[in-house]
């Protein structure tokens, strides 16, 4: 495999999400792959999640710093753009340009904007703009404009009706689902935990964590590995030789053999 070589100490994947926890919920096996394979990789919270009916956003913090750790993340960036309440202005998308020319991801993967969360939804809005506006010469953000916006492709939260269109899915073993369920287990005070007295929510459930698992053994099942996580790219992508392309999709039972 041959690897774009960024400039010195830029990133390979930014992943961009709206609280504390949602890359790792929704693209933890992935990240904790691409940092495995020595990828550099970050992640970008655009809010606290002060506004959450469980934890404080001092909690969420060291949690967030834990999994972080867990995946192998290089660095986090924790921003303050307004939980239950983000959206998509000038002053935000300064915010989040002055992120990316800082830390210059070559791809960044952010919410898919079918999501029940309006958050979720401005949050896709905010790092797609941001993405575009960053290698804008005349922007007015800091930094150092970067020579061409990221690559783009989105992850999958919780759609407003159960259906998920995936173009790609990343097939995950057991240690790295687990690692994955590592990640999430250090949000002790968002998802399911009966050792955490807090008031119940929906991500909290023991359903939800049960309904999670299900969906990477589905996305998983239909490529032929133990685990999967959908993703949807922002754009087709050039294909030279489809055939080629094609033939090197083999599912990952088929590669087995
Ligand atoms: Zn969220």
């Amino acid at each position: 495999m041959t690897r774009p070589e960024p400039t010195p100490d830029s990133l390979h994947l930014l992943a961009i999400g709206a609280h504390p926890d949602d890359c790792e919920l929704f693209a933890g096996g992935m990240l904790a792959a691409l940092c495995a394979a020595g990828w550099r990789v970050a992640a970008l919270d655009l809010t606290r999640g002060e506004a959450a009916s469980r934890g404080t956003p001092e909690e969420r913090a060291a949690e967030a710093r834990r999994a972080a750790s867990i995946l192998g993340l290089r660095e986090r960036v924790t921003l303050d753009l307004g939980d239950a309440g983000l959206e998509n202005t000038a002053e935000t998308r300064g915010a989040v340009v002055e992120a990316l020319r800082r830390l210059r991801p070559r791809a960044v993967v952010t919410h898919h904007p079918d999501d029940r969360h309006p958050d979720h939804v401005r949050a896709h809005h905010l790092a797609r703009e941001a993405c575009f506006y960053a290698s804008v010469g005349r922007f007015p953000a800091e930094g150092e404009r970067l020579a061409s916006p990221p690559a783009l492709f989105y992850f999958f939260g919780n759609p407003h009706r159960p259906e998920i269109h995936a173009d790609f899915i990343v097939p995950l073993d057991e240690a790295l689902h687990e690692r994955k369920r590592q990640a999430i287990a250090a949000y002790a005070s968002q998802f399911h935990n009966p050792d955490y007295a807090g008031p119940p929510t929906l991500i909290s459930s023991r359903g939800y964590a049960e309904a999670m698992d299900a969906r990477a053994r589905w996305f998983g099942l239909s490529v032929g590995a133990p685990y999967g996580e959908p993703y949807a790219l922002d754009q087709p992508p050039a294909i030279a030789d489809p055939l080629a392309q094609l033939l090197g999709m083999k599912r990952v039972e088929k590669q087995a053999r």
